[in-house]
């Protein structure tokens, strides 16, 4: 598992490397060394998945040579063979994994195994506090440490085409010490000795060491190989006997126990008899053929979760799997999988998630091919093996390669008809839309081709849901006869919008709204723009045109009229902070409300540019949201404030409370006040007013009737119009 390093290099100096002679110490990097406290201190009983990290390490460090070997060979000379071997030895209760990856150069292990901190280094400690568990540590890149649950000591050789041999040596306890290693030479790959601690002994058993190959590595690409002890019964004279055992004393393999059966002997006329004979040999322990080469239908659930848990180093099984193949013109196989849960960084900007493995032909070629499916699916696991690539394919290729456009589509197309698999059950389509809604969102944003498809697997909550959600085509079959639109409405949360005054009016004629809460779905929405036929209208924005009987139309006209006088006073006192101030459609209760252009920034899409911290500031001035007040001419303060309009357009307590009227919408609409200060001093004054206090503090004083504390605030509010 690939993770970016963070921005350092381990030098000797920064690693506080102190040379002895020809071994140097270097000090774990802090939180590396926290890590390992926990792992060695923390009572945890699964501590078996230390071989499943260790052998996907391994597999990984294959891959990579392998890979270099497509385009030139003779990298491959040091050590012709791709293998896995497994050694217990009982003797010196040790474990050794032996692999001919890749190797380590002496700057790798010291890098690698222990100076440089990855990000999941730390996310891992929060997640295990938080009440993960151990055996995710697959997940996040630092599975190497997982050595220390079962071992006090760890010893790595390891030798890159680039460098001479090296061991690494650490006990935990801080430090580690690297040195050139004069020992066997392993001619490429990697050696890791793990001395066991002493009730860790079981992990010498060859039958604990299959059956964890069997439960974790199955799937696996290159030969497993357990070093095992056979023990053959033998018959030989009593002569013989001798010989063999003089034998042994000379040769180096095979050990003859004596076992003197005495039934037999007697038969024999007691010139036979049976020796037990030890001798070793490799067993391969996963023969499995790839899980995509075979028949879909001989292979169980159980199948496919193993499968899924060794190619992600992941501890749960999948959520859904899709198995295919296409034939005709260009032939690929494919298991595609969806996690049950989200990877840890998945909207980590550094890293680009891509967790297809890409086979040509059977023979990996790279886990992080670009092409291969976009962005947005970047949760999607699995392989895809292709009968049609050139082996020797580099990247650079790749990015232009017509059979791989032709596959990526095909994987979009598999995963969409997979995902819509999952919609048939309510309850795993909610784990997984929990999970991955924001890509599925990403994608309508992203993806036009498929924006009808992936518009199918939204759900929202609505003013008709209740706590359950609702797909667009639950919606439609609700709508109300002559509903011609979708209504929505964005914002901060269910609890900001549900009550919102731009739902009054909806609300009031029965037409359902959806809540539309997710940061991402302002983007989404804005793509979207129709389904099925159906425009999406949100409630609160300009263009909401609600159906009108003629009598209703000409009622709203006359309403109109006689408030277009309010209206425009209204604009005048408001200037630029608004583009207009209209006779709203929308609202029952409230007096006014602020509304945005159709195809403008919605307040809550105002919030969320405000939110981001690498915003450009110049831009903000410019892209904000073009405002137009709506007011509510059923409304008793409306009302009030036109009939004073009517009597004194310069009435200073109109213009104090239209300036009043215009903050509270920006509140009550979703938007935040530029001025927050000056919002508070107007409302204070207000409960001053209220309690009929002075501006000197005393009570019950009412000279000036109007409001006057108001009076030098209208002033503040002119000033800031210009500042604006
Ligand atoms: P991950 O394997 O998830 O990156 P680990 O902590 O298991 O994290 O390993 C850290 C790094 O050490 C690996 O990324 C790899 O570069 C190196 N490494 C570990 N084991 C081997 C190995 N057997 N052969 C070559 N390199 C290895």
């Amino acid at each position: 598992m690939a993770v970016i390093a963070e921005d350092q290099q381990a030098s000797e100096h920064e690693a506080g490397a102190q040379p002895s002679g020809d071994v140097e110490t270097f000090a774990f990097q802090a939180e590396i060394n926290q890590l390992l406290s926990l792992i060695i201190n923390t009572f945890y009983s699964n501590k078996e998945i230390f071989l499943r990290e260790l052998i996907s390490n391994a597999s990984d460090a294959l891959d990579k040579i392998r890979f270099e070997g497509l385009t030139d060979k003779s990298k491959l000379d040091t050590q012709p063979e791709l293998f896995i071997h497994v050694v217990p030895d009982k003797t010196n209760k040790s474990l050794t994994i032996i692999d001919s990856g890749i190797g380590m150069t002496k700057t790798d292990l010291v890098n690698n195994l222990g100076t440089i901190a990855r990000s999941g280094t730390k996310s891992f400690m929060e997640a295990l506090s938080a009440g993960a568990d151990i055996s995710m540590i697959g997940q996040f890149g630092v599975g190497f440490y997982s050595a220390y649950l079962v071992a006090e000591k760890v010893i790595v050789h390891s030798h890159n085409n680039d460098d001479e041999q090296y061991i690494w040596e650490s006990q935990a306890g801080g430090s580690f010490t690297v040195q050139r290693d004069a020992g066997e030479e392993l001619g490429r790959g990697t050696k890791i000795v793990l001395y066991l601690k002493e009730d860790q002994l079981e992990y010498l058993e060859e039958r604990k060491l299959k059956d964890l190959v069997k439960k974790h590595s199955e799937f696996i690409s290159y030969p497993i190989s357990l070093w095992t002890e056979k023990t053959t019964e033998k018959e030989v004279s009593d002569d013989e006997d001798e010989e063999a055992v003089k034998e042994e004393k000379d040769g180096e393999e095979g050990k003859i126990e004596e076992i003197t059966d005495e039934e037999e002997k007697k038969d024999k006329a007691k010139k036979t008899k049976k020796v037990k004979e030890v001798s070793h040999e490799w067993a391969v322990m996963n023969k499995q053929k790839p899980i995509w080469m075979r028949p879909p239908d001989q292979i169980t659930k159980e199948d496919y979760a193993a499968f899924y848990k060794s190619l992600n180093n992941d501890w749960e099984e999948h959520l859904a799997v899709k198995h295919f193949s296409v034939e005709g013109q260009l032939e690929f196989k494919s298991v595609l999988f969806v996690p049950k849960r989200a990877p840890f960084d998945m909207f980590d900007g550094r890293k680009k998630l891509n967790n297809i493995k890409l086979y040509v032909r059977r023979v990996f070629i790279m886990d992080n091919c670009e092409e291969l499916i976009p962005e947005y699916l970047g949760f999607v696991k699995g392989v895809v093996d292709s009968e049609d690539l050139p082996l020797n394919i580099s990247r650079e290729m790749l990015q232009q390669n017509k059979i791989l456009k032709v596959i990526r589509k095909n994987i979009v197309k598999k995963c969409l008809e997979m995902f819509n698999e999952i919609t048939e059950n309510k309850e795993e389509y909610i784990k997984f839309y929990e999970a991955f809604g924001k890509n599925v969102k990403l994608g309508i944003h992203e993806d036009s081709q498929n924006r009808a498809k992936l518009a199918e697997l939204l759900r929202y909550q609505s003013t008709k849901s209740g706590e359950d959600h609702t797909s667009l085509k639950d919606y439609v079959t609700r709508m109300k006869e002559g509903q011609k639109d979708i209504y929505y409405i964005t914002g901060e949360s269910r609890k900001a919008v549900e009550n919102s005054p731009f739902l009054e009016k909806l609300k009031k004629r029965g037409l359902e709204v959806l809540f539309m809460v997710d940061p991402i779905d302002e983007y989404a929405v804005q793509q979207l723009k129709e389904y099925d036929g159906k425009k999406l209208v949100s409630s609160t924005k300009e263009g909401l045109k609600l159906d009108e009987t003629d009598d209703e139309k000409k009622r709203k006209e006359e309403i109109k009229a006689q408030f277009e006088g309010l209206c425009k006073l209204m604009k005048d006192i408001l200037g630029d902070k608004v583009e207009k101030v209209l006779v709203s459609d929308r609202i029952v209760d409230s007096p006014c409300c602020l509304v945005t252009g159709e195809y403008g920034w919605s307040a809550n899409m105002e919030r969320i540019m405000k939110a981001q911290a690498l915003r450009d500031s110049s831009t903000s001035s410019y892209m904000s949201s073009k405002k137009t007040l709506e007011i509510n001419p059923e409304n008793a303060v409306m009302r009030e404030l036109q009939k004073r309009a009517d009597v004194d357009k310069s009435d200073k307590t109109v213009k104090d409370l239209v300036l009043l009227l215009f903050e509270t919408a920006l509140l009550t609409s979703g938007f935040s006040l530029d001025d927050p200060n000056t919002f508070g001093t107007r409302i204070h004054r207000m409960v001053k007013l209220g309690l009929s206090i002075d501006e000197d503090g005393t009570a019950g004083d009412e000279d000036e009737a109007d409001m006057p504390a108001l009076e030098e605030d209208a002033d503040e509010g002119s000033r800031m119009e210009e500042v604006d």
